[in-house]
């Protein structure tokens, strides 16, 4: 069985633990605005991925910090 095509993703990587800290699916029509996204990540420090994305795939790893929930980040930025 062939697995359903999603689409593709850009995810914004959090250096410090690897979880994501947002995304944007791609779409051919928003190709400013996708690289307009681009810049601002890669301005915030944060690692920027093209990811495809097929039904059923495990969800990437998420930084939690945003949620209010210690993330590994954040032992890292303690020191
Ligand atoms: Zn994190």
């Amino acid at each position: 069985m062939s697995k359903v095509l999603l689409g593709h993703m850009y995810l914004a990587k959090n250096l410090k633990c690897g979880g994501v800290i947002g995304f944007s699916w791609k779409d051919k029509g928003r190709k400013k605005e996708d690289a307009k996204t681009i810049r601002k990540w890669l301005k915030r420090g944060l690692a920027v991925e093209l990811l495809v994305r097929y039904e059923g795939d495990p969800e990437p790893k998420i930084c939690t910090r945003n949620f209010k929930v210690p993330c590994a980040c954040q032992e890292v930025d303690r020191g």
